[in-house]
């Protein structure tokens, strides 16, 4: 398939917002695609070379982006980067030197998409000494062939910067369009896309096998499946209204999410954002299988730091020492760890997902046996207010975060947010109710104490409509020293030459980090704000919303990716709410 087919398509999207149109275009390109490479079409749309979880990622780096456009166009690098530095867009620059340059040259050989994206695979797969000079190589060599217009894209797929607004939903729209011809069969397509977590897998299967092999679509023994999550509940009296008279609490944990496959000796570990993390735990991937009494199985679990003195729960930041290449094993015994378990989603070859909590439990207590290491999550049914309340004081004591609430009649949703499950935590009791998880997206260097490092950051929330992370608030409290040297190290390699255009700011931060790190804010109250841009317009014309007075908790939230940061959408709630409980208060 020629490239310069998709790179139309890319162009198109590009230019709009509406879902419709999207939608429109993208069912158009999808007719246009030979089946054999309608997955590759998919995960390119996406940015993307394979699902994220098996976590072949492009990244190439700027510098070496604009040394490979030297290299092909002859102009030398000062010219590309004043170029870039005009627009902040590497792509469009690489676009504007190249059109100069083909006005002499001839027209080259057309290339395939199949090329850019077995030339994208192989620049991924590059690593060692010598990787930088053949990434050089190879991204010319497409440069050499490409129009300028199939340039910017090409850049763009390298950086990681094509950003065409696409969401996975309206991607199943446009698939159960193009090939089942009808778009209600995006709901089949949905329950195929939660429990693969692979949208290139479920485009193939409906293009190729067609709309009825989807409806038999199966789990897949190491693809993780996405995780059911939890409403967020205030309090025990808005737990039984919304729950009846007997439900499952389970002690709400504060550790990492991770969802464990195993058959046999062999195991993969996937995070909450479904990253493989299965080398940070290498004690997991030692011991766990010895207490797996099936052939095999999917099983979701809670890593929670402990002291191995008291055995209590030691708060989330402790398992950040595992986030690291080097001296794991020194990390493995110093921080230990117990593996909480909670969930069965697969067993024996079967799904899990549609028995129901109580049968689940069951049979996540007969396939797995518990010893020091291995526990099940702590779990009694509750019937009312003072036994909730009474559970709820064990957890806090445990070292846990609250309690979960889990409907006992209720199946798996697999990739869904709903009532099923509910989370009460203690901290919601504090002034604005929650604890708000942000993306850093730029810094102000201390003074003092603090020199050399980040004193204060500039956060933001994540605006799902267009895809952008928008200004909340400065935070420069609540850092420890550790903290202040921790975040400097992540976040030091993140600091870019240009604002990235997803970061909608007007703030003048000393650095611009590309928003790839979330930590944890409270706050006491959201105020509407004239500089900040979260939530722009919603409430007021021209003014955002702000966080009063935020500090940070101490959990930078590795597990998380930016898409999962808090939302405008929960913000707007918050500040709805809190006018509402000062609106109460004023009639007391
Ligand atoms: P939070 O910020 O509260 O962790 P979240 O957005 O990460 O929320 P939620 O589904 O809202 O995810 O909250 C559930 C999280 O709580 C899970 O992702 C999991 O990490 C953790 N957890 C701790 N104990 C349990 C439990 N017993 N059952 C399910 N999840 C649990």
């Amino acid at each position: 398939m020629e490239f310069s087919i998709l790179v139309d398509s890319f162009y198109k999207m590009e230019s709009t917002r509406k879902r419709l149109e999207l939608t429109q275009f993208l069912v158009e390109l999808f007719e246009k695609t030979p089946i054999e490479i309608i997955s590759k079409i998919v995960y390119l749309i996406q940015g993307k070379l394979r699902p994220d979880f098996e976590g072949i990622e492009l990244g190439v780096a700027e510098r070496i982006a604009m040394r490979s456009i030297s290299k092909s166009s002859g102009i030398p690098i000062k010219k590309i980067e004043t170029e870039y530095r005009k627009g902040g867009d590497l792509g469009h620059a690489a676009s504007i030197i190249l059109e100069q340059k083909t006005q002499t040259t001839f027209l080259v050989e057309d290339i395939t998409v199949e090329r850019v994206y077995e030339t994208l695979f192989k620049i991924a797969k590059l690593e060692g000494p010598h990787s930088q000079d053949m990434k050089m190589k190879y991204i010319s060599s497409l440069l050499n062939d490409a129009s300028p217009l199939e340039a910017n894209y090409i850049l763009k797929l390298l950086l990681g910067t094509l950003r065409l607004g696409v969401a996975e939903n309206t991607m199943m729209d446009a698939l159960a369009i193009a090939f089942s011809g009808d778009k209600d069969n995006r709901k089949i397509l949905q329950h195929a896309y939660n429990v693969s977590s692979d949208l290139g897998k479920v485009a193939e299967t409906i293009a190729i096998d067609g709309i009825e092999e989807i409806k038999k679509f199966k789990i897949i023994l190491f693809n993780p499946i996405r995780p059911m999550l939890a409403d967020r509940i205030k309090s025990e009296e808005e737990a039984i209204e919304k729950m009846g008279n007997a439900f499952a609490a389970e002690y709400k944990l504060d550790g990492e999410r991770v969802q464990l496959h195993i058959e046999g000796e062999k195991m993969e570990l996937f995070s909450r954002s479904l990253e493989n993390i299965s080398s940070y735990y290498p004690d997991i991937i030692e011991k766990i299988p010895k207490n797996i009494q099936v052939d095999n199985i999917i099983v979701e679990a809670e890593i929670v730091a402990i002291n191995e003195n008291t055995g209590k729960f030691l708060p989330f930041q402790e398992l950040m020492h595992r986030r690291r290449k080097y001296k794991i094993e020194k990390a493995v015994t110093q921080y230990p760890i117990t593996v909480n378990f909670f969930d069965i989603l697969y067993c024996n070859g079967k799904s899990c997902l549609e028995l129901n909590y109580k049968d689940r439990r069951r049979k996540l207590e007969e396939s797995v046996k518990e010893d020091n290491f291995a526990k099940y999550i702590p779990m009694s049914i509750v019937t009312n207010k003072n036994e909730i309340e009474d559970f709820m004081e064990n957890s806090i004591n445990s070292g846990s975060e609250g309690l979960m609430l889990k409907l006992l009649d209720k199946p798996y949703q697999a990739g869904s947010r709903g009532s099923h499950w509910l989370k009460l935590k203690r901290e919601y009791q504090n002034e604005l109710g929650d604890s708000l998880d942000l993306v850093v997206i730029g810094g102000f260097f201390g003074k003092g104490r603090r020199t050399g490092s980040y004193g204060t950051l500039l956060l933001a929330t994540y605006d799902e409509d267009e895809d952008v992370f928008t200004s909340i608030c400065k935070v420069g409290t609540g850092f420890t020293d550790e903290d202040l040297d921790q975040l400097y190290q992540m976040l030091n390699p993140k600091v870019t030459i240009k604002k990235n255009p997803r970061i909608i700011s007007e703030m003048k931060a000393d650095v611009w980090f590309e928003p790839e790190l979330v930590i944890e804010v409270v706050a006491s109250e959201i105020t509407l704000s004239p500089i900040h841009k979260a939530a722009m317009d919603k409430i007021r014309k021209e003014t955002g919303l702000a966080l009063r007075f935020p500090k940070f908790t101490g959990k930078i939230r590795v597990e998380k990716a930016v898409e999962d940061a808090s939302t405008n959408e929960e913000i707007i709630a918050l500040y709805k709410g809190q006018k509402k409980v000062a609106h109460d208060k004023n009639l007391m």
